[in-house]
């Protein structure tokens, strides 16, 4: 039931022309639409992963999955992955969950996680520093490509209280008034939005930590493998949404006197996608049943996922691109927007690159 309110809800009020080409066009500065947002808090898909107690649903990853599909699908810009999916992991079990819960769940509180210091994903580099200073904490450094992070009301932030870069030791999480940083915004390819993050001696109280003082990592891995699992999810429906349409099409051109879809070559290759679709689809499932059930291999299965997801929607996004011929260049043909959205959703917390290494590191290659 949650998959067909989701699927139809996004078709229609999450659909390209209604949301990306339109917040696109009309030059918006949070890349996304803040009532659709709100929508998805009416339909209660903003409380999928907050507890019962708290008034969500008390779902979890599998559920964030169907709905990241059908978001994926339909190129929806929207800070669901960033606020309802990894945000509310970060937060869960601490003082900040009874904070910021009711704004999530209302869909209007938006949270951005700053990780990464440098263009690639690197969380155990963190060099951000906070300094202890009275009752609280001074941060100096710089957060790089921090998605929503020009929009968001919190911007949860990881920084080193001790160790050095490279350890996962000594980190902290720290929930961070936007109000409190320089925000300097950065369009991606897709044209969603993300920002440059510039923190100068930020002051903060002691209650601004998440979870543990030099335990940061904790709620740092759990979000992370919420969002891991998430963009997996969000990739399957980028590649499925272009499989669609190219199928679509080769059902409907005509060349050399008959339907480009009668070539058996295009077949094989249309069949080809079809069937990695449904591999990636399986991995990011099977990722996101682990977490919800505590699975000791959930981390390996995360990293599988999105090295899978990641690579097939490439895969999927460039097929689409060039059994379209021509207008698969063009803006006007919305083919080519599945390449952007592919192109930034592959980063996203770690790139394929990342995540092979990582599945070879938990397998103790
Ligand atoms: C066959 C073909 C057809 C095409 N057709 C079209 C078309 O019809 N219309 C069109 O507009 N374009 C088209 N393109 C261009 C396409 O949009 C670009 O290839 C795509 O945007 C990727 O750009 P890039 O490979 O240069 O990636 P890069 O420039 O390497 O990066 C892509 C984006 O990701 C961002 N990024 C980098 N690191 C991170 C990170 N850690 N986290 C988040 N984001 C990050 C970058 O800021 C950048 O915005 C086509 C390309 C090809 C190959």
């Amino acid at each position: 039931m949650l998959q067909e309110t989701a699927a139809s809800f996004l078709a229609d009020e999450g659909s390209i022309a209604k949301q990306l080409r339109h917040w696109r066009d009309t030059g918006c500065t949070d890349g996304y639409g803040t009532a659709l947002w709100k929508q998805f808090g009416e339909l209660g898909l903003t409380g999928i992963c907050i507890p019962e107690a708290q008034g969500g649903l008390g779902l979890g990853s599998v559920e964030a999955a169907l709905v990241l599909e059908e978001i994926g699908r339909n190129l929806t810009p929207s800070p669901f992955l960033t606020t309802a999916v990894a945000g509310a992991r970060a937060i869960e079990g601490t003082a900040h969950a009874e904070r910021w819960y009711p704004g999530i769940l209302s869909g209007e509180t938006v949270l951005a996680l700053a990780v990464d210091e440098s263009s690639r994903h690197a969380p155990e580099k963190t060099a951000l520093a906070a300094e202890r200073r009275g009752n609280g904490f001074v941060l100096n450094g710089q957060k790089q490509l921090v998605v929503h992070g020009n929009s968001a009301d919190v911007i949860l932030t990881i920084a080193r209280t001790a160790g050095s870069p490279g350890e996962r030791e000594g980190l902290t999480l720290f929930a961070v008034p936007k109000a409190a940083a320089e925000v300097e915004s950065a369009t991606l390819a897709d044209s969603s939005k993300a920002a440059h993050i510039t923190f100068s001696n930020v002051e903060l109280d002691a209650d601004a930590v998440v979870g543990e003082v030099d335990g940061g990592w904790a709620p740092l891995a759990r979000a992370l493998n919420a969002g891991r699992a998430g963009v997996s999810a969000e990739l399957v429906g980028v590649a499925a949404g272009a499989w669609a349409m190219t199928v679509d099409y080769l059902k409907q051109r005509k060349q050399f006197g008959k339907l480009i879809g009668e070539f058996q070559a295009l077949q094989h290759r249309a069949a080809h996608l079809y069937g990695e679709i449904e591999i990636a689809r399986a991995a990011a499932l099977k990722a996101a049943e682990l977490l919800d059930s505590g699975g000791e291999k959930a981390d390996l299965l995360v990293a599988v996922a999105k090295a899978k997801a990641a690579s097939v929607s490439k895969l999927a996004v460039q097929e689409g691109v060039q059994m379209h011929g021509g207008i698969g260049m063009t803006d006007e043909h919305d083919i080519g927007l599945y390449m952007k959205r592919e192109a930034v959703l592959g980063e996203l917390f770690g790139d394929v690159y990342f995540h092979r290494a990582r599945v070879a590191e938990l397998s103790g290659y």
